[in-house]
């Protein structure tokens, strides 16, 4: 492949994160000469600082409720349970270490040349690279995006997931703002910890753009943990005070706290990047712009991932980077798939979705069955928590497909992924119930909602 233009590398790839080190490794697979820069840690967002450590602390904060639904079915807990911060915090850098280190042995065994400095354009073939000038004939850039902080006054007192993930302790009390992903999963880890947590949101739901029902059930689950929800305000300034932090809202109040969390969106990470100097164009959240094969509009430059602005999803900047390679350098044109893209929330409860929220299905379609499961968990009827499990599918009549199916309840998470196949795979609701339950868990009820709960209109949708 290489020696064939008069460029040092067939690929470069600026971010070694999910969709670079894919799209890198892949490349080297089908005999490109490639070489990758990282300025931080190789493994990116995810691994370093997003859904593996994320997903370590959700497991932590679930002990405390365990513990005491242990005393439920039988066992004695000697002494009162403690928590250690660092002790957790230790034991996830440890396995961030070792995963870090497969990443870079990936990379090595791929043949794939790693440098470890800061990539800029210097023009659409020439990169800056920690002041070395490299030349390559394709170049992808993969740099993920970074936290969006508001601009407020005392903003700087703030932190964002980048430092949660290593404070020095556990903040007794704790303002998260905003109700996306990002918020919901860190206040209940901040919950469950042991934090008194507050979540604070500019309208009076969570996370838009999940189907209503499921949002609005995790806001009651969460209120009845003992998470506080202030809704339809933001805030306007952060105070430095004697014991913590005074962070002021548009609607009067104040609240005192240890920490305030911003988890208020990420920005694509094209700053300072020379996007300019190459000629590649950007959207309006500096985005870079691509087509259906993540082709930039300069014919060498592509961009998958986060830096994209698509769906800022590990598995989805994973299928990015591997089409690109077998598109570019496979022979074997390929695009990722965004379509019904299953996702979870680790919120406690967790969400599982694919497909069309109601809204959305209704609109498509005008009307849409619902059929919907509202129970609470075999396990708590010996515990005794209030907690409850609901699911939602929904099927659009003509075709008997089932469109939409949305999950919140212990297992959501595990449950969609199985899930997401029989829906992308155009499953009917005649053919869910044909399938037998596996008795008993929650997922049997996916398969045993014989009775339509409504009809979902669009007059009914704009009432
Ligand atoms: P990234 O993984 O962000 O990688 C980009 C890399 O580029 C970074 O390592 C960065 O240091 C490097 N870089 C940037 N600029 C340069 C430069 N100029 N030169 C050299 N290197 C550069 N997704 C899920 O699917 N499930 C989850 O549970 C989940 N949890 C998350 C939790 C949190 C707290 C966060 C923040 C995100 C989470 N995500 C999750 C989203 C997921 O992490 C991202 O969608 C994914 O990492 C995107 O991959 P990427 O390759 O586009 O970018
Ligand atoms: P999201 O876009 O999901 O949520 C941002 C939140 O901040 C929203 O509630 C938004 O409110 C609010 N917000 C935005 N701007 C302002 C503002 N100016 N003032 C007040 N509130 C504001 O971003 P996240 O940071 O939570 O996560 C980024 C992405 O990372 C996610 O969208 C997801 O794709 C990915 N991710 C995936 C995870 C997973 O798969 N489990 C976990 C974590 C992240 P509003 O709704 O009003 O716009």
């Amino acid at each position: 492949m290489s020696g064939s233009h008069p460029y040092d590398y067939d690929l470069f790839v600026i971010g070694a994160g999910s969709g670079g080190v894919r799209a890198a490794r892949i490349s080297a697979g089908y005999g490109a000469k490639v070489a990758i820069a990282e300025e931080y840690r190789v493994g990116g967002t995810c691994v370093i600082r997003g859904c593996v450590p994320k997903k370590l602390m959700v497991y932590a904060s679930h002990y405390g409720e365990e513990i005491e639904d242990a005393v439920a079915f039988g066992w004695t807990v000697p002494g009162e349970a403690r928590f250690d911060w660092k002790a957790l915090i230790a034991a996830k850098d440890r396995e961030i270490d070792r995963l870090n280190g497969l990443y870079l042995k990936g990379l090595e065994g791929a043949g794939v040349t790693l440098m470890e400095s800061r990539a800029r354009f210097v023009d659409a073939h020439t990169l800056d690279v920690g002041g070395r000038t490299v030349t390559a004939e394709t170049i992808l850039v993969a740099t993920g995006g970074t936290p969006d902080k508001l601009d407020i006054p005392g903003a700087e007192h703030a932190i964002t997931s980048n430092e949660a993930f290593h404070l020095a302790d556990l903040p007794k009390r704790v303002a998260v703002i905003g109700a996306g992903y990002i918020a919901v999963e860190f206040a209940g880890i901040f919950n469950g910890l042991g934090a008194e947590t507050t979540i604070v949101h500019r309208r009076s739901r969570l996370l838009r753009g999940f189907d209503d029902d499921v949002a609005v059930r995790l806001a009651e689950e969460y209120a009845a943990k003992g998470i506080r929800l202030h809704f339809d305000a933001s805030p306007t300034a952060i105070d430095k005070t004697d014991d913590g932090l005074r962070l002021h809202l548009s609607d009067g109040a104040t609240l005192d706290v240890d920490a305030v969390m911003f988890a208020t969106g990420r920005a694509p990470n094209t700053q300072g990047l020379g996007l300019e100097a190459a000629g590649v164009e950007t959207g309006r959240k500096g985005e870079i712009l691509v087509d259906l094969y993540s082709r930039t509009n300069v014919p060498n430059i592509y961009a998958v991932g986060d830096v994209t602005d698509r769906m800022a999803l590990t598995p989805i900047a994973i299928k990015e980077g591997h089409a690109f390679a077998d598109t570019v350098f496979g022979a074997k044109p390929g695009v990722a798939d965004h379509d019904d893209v299953p996702t979870a929330v680790f919120s406690q409860p967790p969400i599982g979705t694919v497909g069309l929220t109601e809204a959305e299905a209704v609109e498509r379609f005008g009307e849409v069955d619902i059929y919907e499961a509202g129970f609470r968990p075999m396990k708590h009827t010996l515990t005794g928590r209030a907690t409850r499990s609901y699911m939602k599918l929904i099927v659009e009549p003509r075709s008997d497909r089932v469109v939409g199916a949305h999950l919140i309840g212990d297992d959501s998470a595990e449950i969609i992924q199985a899930l997401g196949i029989a829906v992308k795979m155009g499953a009917t609701k005649a053919q869910f119930d044909r399938t037998v339950a596996v008795h008993p868990t929650t997922a049997e009820e996916l398969v045993l909602m014989r009775a339509k709960a409504r009809t979902a209109r669009a007059e009914a949708a704009a009432e």
